[in-house]
């Protein structure tokens, strides 16, 4: 191919179709891997960088921000966890989110609805992040206020007085843990279930959960990816270090001329062509591959990047 060519738009949405199929084939490979206690495999409670709760069905791993919440209010300096996140986030960027997370994967799977899907510029993307700062604001403030008084020992007030808000204030409205612990333990699919978070009956509060991971899915089915964008707090954290991962994204200017196809089709709503043509460091980037796929000038690739500073824009 020259650089004057261009892939024909049939090429370009079977390129898609191959990269959304390989990646949801990755995607149900890891959720399997994670729940590998279908295949009696032993639960490890080891952190994986992505949103899954301690207590679904079936699970080896346990998502880091489950473990990062429950090590503070423990008593404890979480680690284990960050070092999971960290690590794999300055290799990887938001990879995990986009290939592995099982919550990214039940997005993906409502995103396939057929509606009109809307494109929020980013200023209503940043405002809307405020929800998953808060979120972690929260988290943060808990765990080291719980973990302080366990630590001292005289942790049984705050933690009667905080309930279930005690042990994992996330988990206690995360969808993902709705989706996959909550619903299915409600269903009996899970006779023994040790339950972490205390959710034992059809009391308001699993309604109020319930109807939280509806209206997430349901603005999923218009906003792609939107509880990744605005809500999650472990993808807060991944984007902020992923802005400096060693793989990365990035566009050739010899090739590309700006058509914007592929800011058109990203389920992140990441403004490609605002970025310096050797690295798209954008802390919603996930890496799906979707926008290097559409690109009919094959001007997007995956490289390794070490940041430097910018000497072309646009
Ligand atoms: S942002 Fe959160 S929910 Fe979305 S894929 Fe990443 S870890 Fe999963
Ligand atoms: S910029 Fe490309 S790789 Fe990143 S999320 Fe958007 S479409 Fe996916």
């Amino acid at each position: 191919m020259t650089l004057k060519d261009k892939i024909s738009p049939e090429e370009v949405a079977a390129r898609r179709r191959r990269i959304k199929t390989l990646r949801l084939f990755i995607q149900i490979l890891i959720l399997l891997i994670i729940n590998a206690q279908i295949f009696g495999a032993a639960d490890t409670g080891f952190p994986a960088p992505v949103l899954y709760p301690a207590g679904a069905p079936y699970t080896v791993m346990v998502g880091a921000y489950y473990a990062f919440e429950k090590t503070m209010t423990s008593g404890a300096l979480p680690f284990l966890a960050l070092g999971v996140i960290f690590l794999i986030t300055v290799v990887s960027g938001r990879a995990f989110c986009g290939w592995a997370c099982p919550f990214g994967l039940a997005q993906d799977v409502v995103g396939y609805a057929p509606t009109k899907k809307k494109r929020p510029d980013r200023i209503i993307n940043k405002d809307l992040q405020f929800f998953a700062q808060l979120f972690l604001f929260i988290s943060i403030i808990i765990g080291l206020y719980v973990g302080w008084k366990t630590y001292k020992g005289t942790d049984a007030d705050v933690r009667e007085g905080l309930g279930v808000f005690s042990d994992a204030p996330f988990a206690v409205y995360s969808p993902a843990a709705t989706l996959f612990a909550t619903i299915p333990y409600m269903i009996g699919w899970y006779p023994d279930y040790d339950d972490p978070i205390a959710f034992t009956d059809f009391g308001i509060l699993f309604w109020l959960r319930l109807l939280f991971l509806i209206a997430i899915l349901y603005t999923v089915a218009y906003v792609p990816r939107a509880f990744c964008r605005w809500f999650c707090p472990l993808g807060l954290i991944m984007g902020e270090c992923g802005k400096y991962s060693l793989i990365g994204l990035s566009r050739n200017p010899a090739r590309c001329d700006k058509c914007g196809d592929c800011e058109k089709v990203c389920p992140m709503g990441v403004r490609i062509l605002d970025y310096p043509y050797e690295r798209i460091s954008d802390p919603y980037c996930i890496l799906c591959m979707d926008c290097v796929a559409a690109c009919p000038k094959d001007a997007l690739e995956i490289t390794f990047n070490i940041p430097k500073k910018s000497s072309e824009k646009k």
